[in-house]
């Protein structure tokens, strides 16, 4: 009986203790007790390189954030899953990878209606939600604002096609306008704050200016730091706890393997990001700070939701940081990224690839594996060599869910308005057929110095030299001819410098070299049919016709040249049908208007225009119709100021030109009107005015004859 007992007793101890071991059933820490009562403050700094930060051994002094680095969790192994910043935010918001929200690019992609985002769930159980974002390739447009109460976009308007103007506000306002928010909120709150600063071109404002003159980048990161600075002291004081999530979208290359910002390479410097956690109720540490347990954008979701005790959606590829810190787990969980912004834009070969403990492994057609302990950075590729390793890491890269480079979806066709703000902020965006296979050729490491080329082109164009950006464009165009968009570029850059015959003529020779994108074909539609030949403009863009989802421009620009061949209600059922898709569609309330105009419907075209300005208060082309509406309204006078205005938003509106001196000479305003002939004379293209500028100067001549008699 004795040694029985004994036995039973022995398989019981040695029974419970392989339980133990794998099923560890500690209780939670005090650390991170779920709380419901817990506000959440999620901070995304765009383009903020981990190593930047005082904290992570940086060189900009940036003491807000080293504070919350000290007080809570910093974490040395982070990763983004894209390098772009609509897509990386994406991942943070829905812990989603991009092949599962399904937004690849900046533009292009819509977060798709009835996600489940961190803001839908949060707000489902009672938190009051509020978004601050500091640019706008994170506008409300393109889905992020679901479950949000509050997402404050107001960087500033500018709708004015080709302007350098900057979609973006500093961080200081955007604290200002979060702080405002949290201070107002009675209950439980989650704010997300985003802000724009550190990305490019670095101008950071005094004095960091001129504490960080040889080092503008790091001047910009020492900048947001203070203006975070009260922000982070909110959201500490008060009576509730905060649990605080500081990271960074994506990084910056600063030269590394000759990419100088970021979109184009998945290596370290963009791909690695900083990582801070607190929460400011805790009991006792979180973990040991710094931590080298591995954390991924997709761990941000479940992690916020498992300090709040609020359950996560099935499914999700993260976990909780706050448990992993606790039970000590130290299997590195994989990690995919992408960089597929030069695929999608420029045709150049898909970028995806894996992060995994130590090893990297990069899919390209010259594919590169590192060993980032030994390697941090990625000079050293193990492959061929190291073939093995490849195909274990090609296995956890499928393990993610990666469903192939093949599969990014259906792209929008984003309109004239937000392809030329995403320009502003350095976003040239482009449409491409996707290859069968991409070569050696195709593998952006081969083509990084076209990359470099095409960013200095953006910067030239910025800085207001676009003969030179022409130049440049034109090497690209021999270095590369298969890629659409230094063509569409050329065109652009030639249009605006007056030259639309030679635009017209860039994009036709795009076509003969076999350059063949949608865009090429529809933005020379829509060149011929403002430039003279809308019987070809109509034969290029009457396919649109029967496109379920059409590019609303080219349809825009088929409705102007149906117009310039008298076939006027043909016109009005193409605009009619871009406001069916997009009912404030300014361009084509400002086009109807125009039509009404020619068909002398003066209370149409009112109507038609004022809707137009109504959206868009800057719309030359608008104010040049009302000028005219007002005018055969017998306003003359409300007519000369609708066209005064017309040419102060956009001085090429030469017809308007024209009119303000025609009718300022009627009204006896001979100095006016001598001032607007002569604006006309010096800017409008010959190719288009010839007889007018002559006759102009007729005038002009007999203007000074007689103000000398
Ligand atoms: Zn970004």
């Amino acid at each position: 009986m004795t040694a029985r007992h004994l036995t039973l007793a022995g398989i019981a101890t040695v029974g419970l203790a392989g339980v133990a071991l794998l099923w560890p059933l500690r209780p939670h820490r005090v650390a991170f007790t779920p709380n419901r009562n817990r506000n959440v403050l999620l901070v995304t700094i765009d383009t903020l390189r981990a190593d930047a930060l005082g904290a992570y051994g940086g060189q900009a002094a940036t003491p807000n954030l080293d504070r919350l680095a000290a007080e809570g969790v910093r974490f040395t192994d982070a990763h983004a899953h894209s390098v772009v910043t609509l897509p990386s935010h994406t991942s943070i918001l829905t812990g989603l990878y991009p092949f599962s929200h399904g937004v690849r690019d900046n533009s292009g992609y819509r977060l798709a209606p009835g996600a489940t985002t961190l803001a839908t769930v949060l707000k489902h159980v009672g938190y009051a939600t509020g978004a601050f974002v500091g640019a706008f390739p994170l506008d409300a447009r393109w889905g992020l604002n679901q479950g949000f109460d509050d997402y404050d976009d107001h960087y500033g308007n500018t709708n004015r096609i080709g302007d350098l103007l900057m979609p973006e506000r500093r961080a200081e306002v955007v604290v200002a306008a979060a702080t405002a928010w949290i201070r107002q909120q009675p209950d439980t709150w989650a704010a997300w704050v985003h802000v724009y600063d550190p990305h490019a071109p670095y101008r950071p404002p005094a004095p960091f200016d001129q504490q960080y003159a040889g080092n503008p980048y790091a001047g910009e990161v020492a900048y947001t730091d203070r203006a975070l600075g009260p922000l982070l002291d909110l959201a500490r004081s008060g009576p509730r706890g905060t649990l605080i999530v500081v990271t960074a979208d994506h990084g910056e290359a600063l030269g590394s393997h000759g990419e100088q910002t970021h979109g184009l390479f998945a290596y370290e410097p963009t791909l690695h990001v900083p990582f801070i956690v607190d929460v400011t109720d805790r009991a006792h540490a979180l973990g040991a700070s710094p931590s080298d347990l591995p954390v991924r954008h997709v761990d941000i979701l479940p992690t916020v939701l498992d300090a709040l005790g609020v359950a996560a959606p099935n499914g999700l590829p993260g976990r909780s940081i706050l448990r992993a810190l606790d039970e000590g787990d130290s299997t590195p969980p994989p990690s995919y990224f992408e960089s597929l912004s030069p695929f999608l834009n420029r045709g150049w070969a898909p970028l995806t690839g894996v992060v995994v403990g130590h090893e990297k492994y990069i899919d390209l057609p010259i594919p590169e594996l590192y060993d980032l302990a030994t390697d941090p950075g990625e000079e050293h590729n193990l492959l061929p060599a190291r073939d093995d390793r490849r195909r274990v890491l090609e296995g956890r890269l499928r393990d993610t869910g990666w469903p192939g480079t093949n599969a990014t979806g259906a792209r929008v066709q984003e309109n004239a308005e937000v392809r030329s703000r995403l320009q502003a902020l350095g976003y040239v965006s482009g449409s491409t057929v996707p290859k069968a296979r991409y070569t050696d050729d195709d593998d952006p490491k081969r083509l990084v110095e076209l990359d470099r080329m095409i960013q200095e082109g953006v910067n030239l164009f910025q800085t207001g030299r676009a003969r030179e950006a022409l130049a440049l464009s034109e090497q690209l165009i021999r270095r590369r001819p298969s890629m659409s968009s230094s063509r569409l570029h050329a065109a652009f850059l030639r249009w605006a410098l007056g030259d639309p015959a030679g635009a017209i003529e860039t994009l036709r020779e795009a076509l003969r070299a076999g350059a063949d994108a949608p865009d090429v074909r529809i933005q020379l539609g829509i060149y011929l049919a403002e430039g003279g030949s809308p019987q070809e403009a109509v034969r290029l863009l009457d396919p649109l016709q029967r496109e379920a989802f059409p590019d609303l421009d080219g349809l825009n620009g088929l409705g102007i040249a149906l117009s310039h061949l008298g076939r006027q209600a043909e016109a009005l059922a193409v605009f009619d049908r871009i406001l069916q898709l997009d009912p404030n569609n300014a361009g084509a309330h400002q086009n109807k208007g125009t039509v009404y105009l020619t068909q002398g419907k003066l209370a149409e075209a009112r109507e038609s225009l004022a809707r137009a300005l109504q959206r868009d208060p800057d719309l030359p082309v608008a104010l040049n119709g009302m000028g005219v509406v007002e005018l055969k309204s017998g306003n003359a006078r409300a007519g000369i100021e609708a066209w005064k205005r017309a040419v102060q938003v956009d001085s090429r509106q030469y017809d308007t030109l024209f009119n303000l001196g025609v009718t300022l000479l009627d009204m006896g305003e001979r100095e006016a009107a001598r001032q607007y002939f002569e604006q006309f004379v010096r800017t409008a293209p010959p190719a288009f005015y010839r007889k007018d500028i002559e006759n102009v100067r007729a005038t002009l001549r007999r203007l000074a004859q007689e103000s000398k008699k």
